[in-house]
């Protein structure tokens, strides 16, 4: 991971609140990032920024993959597994069920598998955003899958 990251931003919709007090609360260190949202929260998301950034001459992008339930989830899964994803705030609603709950599972289940910082509270997301460690390089520790990948498979 270089000094700027990819920070990936998801909220469901009883979270999305929380996720814009918080990147209100944090922009300044969160625009020297790179941003990568699902559909819905990076439209809120980019507002929340502007406004915050209205008077300053500052430029950021923010990439909007698909909503979350219409594939978003799956497109991030995807950045994560081709290593384009460093960090992932993922505020999920513990308290509904969701049409699209295998893909949460999936996405949580990609994200520790490669290792990925994830935080799905904001006090985790206040300790990542406020690591020494943002700023910094840093190389995650990969589990080796090598033996998993050359494994027998039983054809008879
Ligand atoms: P959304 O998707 O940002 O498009 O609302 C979030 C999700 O439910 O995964």
């Amino acid at each position: 991971m270089e000094e700027i990251k990819n920070i990936a931003l998801v909220a469901h919709d009883n979270r999305k609140k929380d996720l814009i007090e918080w990147i209100e609360w944090n922009y300044t260190s969160i625009i020297k990032h790179k941003l990568i949202c699902t559909g819905t929260t990076g439209t809120m998301v980019e507002q929340a920024l502007k406004k915050k950034l209205e008077k300053e001459e500052f430029d950021f992008h923010i990439t909007k993959l698909k909503s979350g339930p219409l594939g978003g989830d799956q497109q991030l899964g995807a950045l994560i597994a081709e290593g384009k994803i460093d960090v992932i705030i993922f505020l999920w609603d513990p308290m509904q069920p969701h049409p699209h709950d295998v893909d949460v599972k999936a996405l949580l289940r990609i994200a520790v598998l490669y290792n990925v910082p994830i935080a799905c509270n904001r006090s985790t997301a206040d300790f990542i955003i406020s690591s020494s460690l943002i700023g910094q390089k840093y190389t995650p520790v990969l589990k080796d899958y090598e033996a998993y990948i050359r494994r027998n498979i039983d054809m008879e």
